[in-house]
């Protein structure tokens, strides 16, 4: 413990930053290769091709509605009184290409999206003619009164306004969405590549636990961690493949251990506070490299990282996350949500961070980055957090009433009723910026 000038508190100055704990893990994190999938699969995953269009789109001038294509002089001092009345020569649906050529004084009928004919220079909707007339007194439509005038290239869609052949549409990197899922279709696109999605392989460790399911016994636990982190690794992307439990013994720990170096990444839990960990350390330093850390947040101060070297070469990252399950989820969301988009391909790697005033107070009392379980409401527009209740990181129950992350700094001693804080919100996936 060193005595810090500018602060009346303590801290362990060898904690990293939570910043430091994570560019430390990223820098050991890089992103997968591609691979070919059909396009509806590809939802989520980043483009791992430059998308560029062999066409225009649309592909030729047409109509943006159902009416009449005219040459717009034709239409010259035309009112409801006395209308311009334009030789119908033919029709035109969308799909088909025109065959024939609108002159002065003709018209061709034509569909929303059909070709502008030769000669057209502006598409006349349909209730801006005499049409319903017409066809209430049974004319067949040889002819068409236009009711109005009209302007040159009026409900003309341009070909190549949305796309021009040889453009790049979507650059690669781009994290695809409906809508460019929507555009690759349009592009033609069947299958597309994409950054793969990485495998997580998920371990849970500890002779006190008990698979749910299990017959409950005296002093056992359910293993809850695997699953709160198995189903944030797939909401964020991720592949899990839940590996069970080790027992806190050698054998247990090496023979899951091996299992694991298949994933691209490992993520265990527990086995890294003071007194559990000196096993874990053995049994991981046979497998590759493992650092043990003090992070300076609250909760989920003690963390584990390392490198396993897999049989196939590969170098397998391995995160270690604490034990209590709050502690657990609070840095899966810090750290390994983060390795898993940047796995994907993604570039921006921040939680969704919103501003909110606090209905309660957070108190720092050992000079953490405290993230406190908080209910975000939004009232007259602004944000607002009210802490869950008691914040021990053994309280799942707590995290599961929580939207959000209410954050006091390290620095400060507390943040009061009133004060503004950042707020990670835990269920809005994606930083909007
Ligand atoms: P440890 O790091 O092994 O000392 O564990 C810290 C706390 O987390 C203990 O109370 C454990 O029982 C609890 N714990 C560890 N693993 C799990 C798990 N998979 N699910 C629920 N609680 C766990
Ligand atoms: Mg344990």
């Amino acid at each position: 413990m060193t005595q810090q000038g500018h602060s009346h508190r303590h801290y362990d100055e060898s904690m990293l930053s939570v910043e430091e704990a994570l560019e430390r893990i990223l820098s050991f994190i890089s992103v997968l290769e591609p691979e070919e999938k059909p396009l509806l699969d590809a939802i989520g995953q980043v483009l791992a091709e430059d998308a560029v269009s062999q066409y225009d789109i649309p592909p030729l001038d047409n109509s943006a509605m159902d009416g009449y294509a005219i040459q717009a002089d034709s239409a010259k001092g035309a009112s409801e009184e006395t209308p311009a009345t334009l030789r119908v020569i033919g029709s035109v649906a969308a799909g088909a290409l025109p065959k024939d050529t609108v002159t002065p004084g003709t018209a061709v009928r034509i569909m929303t999206g059909a070709p502008i004919p030769e000669g057209a220079d502006a598409v006349v909707p349909f209730e801006d003619t005499d049409e319903i007339e017409r066809r209430n007194s049974g004319d067949r439509l040889s002819e068409i009164g236009i009711q109005f005038e009209v302007q040159k290239g009026a409900d003309i869609r341009p070909a190549g306004e949305d796309v021009r052949k040889g453009q790049l549409v979507l650059e690669k990197g781009v994290v695809l969405r409906p809508s460019e899922i929507g555009v690759l279709a349009s592009l033609g696109y069947r299958e597309v590549k994409v950054v793969r999605r990485p495998v997580i392989a998920i371990l849970a460790t500890g002779d006190e636990l008990l698979e749910p399911g299990d017959e409950y016994g005296a002093g056992k636990i359910y293993n809850s961690n695997n699953y709160s982190v198995a189903s944030s690794v797939l909401r964020y992307g991720g592949v899990p493949n839940l590996l069970g439990i080790a027992r806190d013994n050698l054998d247990s720990m090496n023979a899951k251990l091996r299992e694991g170096l298949a994933a691209d990444m490992l993520i265990t839990s527990a086995g890294v506070s003071k007194g559990d960990y000196d096993m874990v350390k053995d049994v991981l330093a046979q497998h590759g490299k493992i650092d043990f850390w003090s992070v300076r947040m609250r909760p989920a101060k003690p963390l584990a990282f390392g490198v396993l070297n897999a049989p196939d070469g590969r170098q397998v990252p391995h995160l270690g996350l604490p034990g209590n399950p709050v502690s657990a989820m609070v840095a899966f969301e810090q750290f390994g949500r983060a390795a898993i988009h940047k796995m994907m391909g993604k570039n921006n790697l921040n939680k969704p961070t919103i501003k909110a005033v606090l209905d309660d107070p957070i108190y720092n009392n050992d000079g953490r980055r405290v993230f406190a379980r908080a209910i975000i409401t939004k009232e007259n527009g602004t944000y607002h957090a009210r802490l869950t209740g008691h914040q021990s990181s053994n309280l799942l129950t707590s995290m599961a009433r929580a939207n959000g992350l209410a954050i006091c700094p390290e620095d400060l001693p507390m943040k009061d009723v009133g004060e503004v804080v950042d707020v990670q919100m835990l269920d809005w996936p994606e930083d909007v910026f």
